[in-house]
């Protein structure tokens, strides 16, 4: 079973590359992005609550996408496993994932964190929301302020991670099939596969 934390900062490509490991691997994909955005979408109150803060490049409270990734995972079964995409995005959303897994009686396997400088960031996403019809696209202050949300309250992840043996950087520069190939082999080189190694 391979359960994917698929991790970088937005515009990283984490999307666009889910799609490709997704058919790989048979894989079910959960971003939580698309989940507020469906939500929004049908103007639920979830949805209502969340447009507020996604629209300012905020991150949405930790119980609401908390209580969204749960609902999620307890209405899909692959015994595969999972690609997570925009979650877990606080230490506070991993530690509840930690505790979702266990109690499901698996855990995260791996953390693939895509490197992206922020200059190239703001260049795709600007580029990305001529497009993409997403409002958080299109204003650079916006974007600037996603960034700030990742590199302050996200990439911590990445070392919650780290302890147990799995997270690993991939280079997020270059065409989409060289950035799959390195993600491939980040995923079938075998990494520690004890939360005791270290
Ligand atoms: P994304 O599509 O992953 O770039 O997410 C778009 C926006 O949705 C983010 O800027 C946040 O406002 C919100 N969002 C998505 N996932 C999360 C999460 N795990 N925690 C908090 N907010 C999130």
């Amino acid at each position: 079973m391979i359960n994917l934390i698929l991790f970088g900062p937005p515009g990283s490509g984490k999307g666009t590359q889910a799609k490709t490991i997704v058919e790989k691997f048979d894989l079910t994909h959960i971003s939580t992005g698309d989940l507020f955005r469906y939500e929004i979408g049908n103007k639920t109150p979830l949805g209502i609550k969340a447009k507020k803060y996604m629209d300012d490049g905020l991150l949405v409270p930790d119980e609401v996408t908390i209580g969204m990734l749960e609902n999620k995972l307890d209405n899909s079964n692959n015994p595969n496993g999972y690609i997570l995409d925009g979650f877990p995005r606080t230490i506070a959303q991993a530690s509840a994932l930690d505790a979702m897994l266990k109690e499901r009686g698996t855990k995260v396997t791996h953390l693939i964190a895509l490197d992206v400088d922020d200059n190239e960031i703001v260049k795709r996403i600007m580029e990305r929301g001529k497009t993409s019809g997403r409002a958080d696209d299109r204003n650079e202050e916006i974007v600037r302020q996603r960034i700030e949300q990742y590199n302050e309250l996200t990439s911590p992840v990445y070392g919650h991670y780290d302890k147990f043996g799995i997270s690993k950087k991939v280079d997020g520069i270059g065409e989409i099939d060289e950035i799959f190939n390195r993600i491939y082999d980040a995923l079938t080189v075998p990494v520690c596969d004890s939360q005791e190694c270290n």
